[in-house]
């Protein structure tokens, strides 16, 4: 037997719908649609489903959609968007169920991304999974006998806004020394111009951005390590120890079989994995999980929300 999804992924920079057909454990997405995401929620909803119109004419079982932002713990209502305006308190289940009439599964982007590398990506076959995604923010989830933990309040495993150092820099959430507040792309860029800004006259760095420090990235850091530069090495070293003790506390916590990074920032390498898998190690009980690389790319929230839908329909729930 077939099932036939349709998927939504609503980011905060971009849109994405597709189908996915889920036969025999194996998961093929079809049909990929992508647009930029509009300013306000009501112009996005809008454009996600004309875009679904071009996905799927046929007969659906069920709809999986990947929300970048909180959504409440019973997977029924988007809490806020940190992006697009008008999302607050937005009942998008039942929006979704009614212009579909099938039955809908919604969950966090990060706990959608989680949820589908555990069900056909890297940690296929585990049953039990953190992952943790390092970009423009630091998303996590956590998949626990081969479901996702979303907490009482739809609020677990947010470890990128777990506080790793008191006095640390100030984080997107307004508290200092989260995670995310040393280890994402903009906190690695700030770090970056900050000390270009205050005496490292000679760096691969200042090159790069060609003289101008305020055009420093993260992307250069990364490249800017590749070529041995110090400030650059010691900002990713920081940026991973920092990501390091964050995962630590999830590992005693939780003793996932593996952890799955991804996102941009990991592409980074040994300059950031080996801090971090260092910092593990001095934390975790025993020998830490292994660390895995995400296998589904920006699709996996997709493949996440299909894995969701999936289950509501097969559990006979809705
Ligand atoms: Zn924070």
């Amino acid at each position: 037997m077939t099932i036939r999804l349709l998927v939504f992924d609503f980011g905060g920079t971009k849109l994405a719908t597709a189908r996915i057909d889920v036969r025999r454990g194996r998961a093929d997405l079809a049909a990929l649609h992508q647009a930029a995401t509009p300013d306000n929620a009501t112009a996005s909803r809008d454009l996600s489903w004309r875009m679904a119109t071009e996905v799927y004419r046929d007969t659906i079982d069920a709809v999986g959609v990947s929300f970048g932002g909180p959504v409440d713990g019973a997977g029924a209502t988007v809490q806020v968007s940190h992006h697009v305006g008008g999302w607050d308190n937005y009942p998008l289940r039942q929006e979704v169920a009614d212009r579909y009439g099938v039955p809908c599964a919604l969950l966090n982007d990060a706990n959608a991304g989680a949820l589908g590398e555990q069900r056909w990506g890297a940690g296929r076959g585990m049953s039990n999974l953190l992952y943790v995604t390092v970009g423009t923010g630091v998303g996590a989830g956590l998949v626990l006998r081969g479901q996702v933990h979303t907490g009482a309040r739809g609020l677990a495993g947010e470890l990128g806004h777990l506080v790793v150092a008191d006095d640390g820099p100030t984080c997107s959430c307004g508290r200092r020394g989260c995670v995310e507040a040393f280890a994402s792309g903009p906190a690695i860029a700030r770090a970056a111009r900050h000390g270009l800004d205050h005496g490292r006259q000679a760096s691969l760095l200042r090159t790069a951005a060609g003289g101008n420090t305020a055009a420093v990235d993260a992307r250069m850091v990364a490249e800017a390590a590749r070529g041995g530069d110090e400030l650059a090495l010691s900002l990713l070293a920081r940026a991973g120890r920092a990501l390091g003790r964050g995962l630590a506390a999830a590992v005693v916590l939780y003793d996932p079989q593996a952890i799955v990074l991804g996102g941009s920032i990991v592409k980074s390498g040994p300059p950031l994995l080996d801090p971090a898998r260092a910092a593990l190690r001095e934390r975790a009980l025993g020998p830490p999980p292994e660390i895995l690389m995400a296998k589904l790319g920006d699709a996996a929230p997709l493949y996440g929300a299909a894995a969701a839908a999936v289950d509501l329909i097969t559990d006979g729930s809705t």
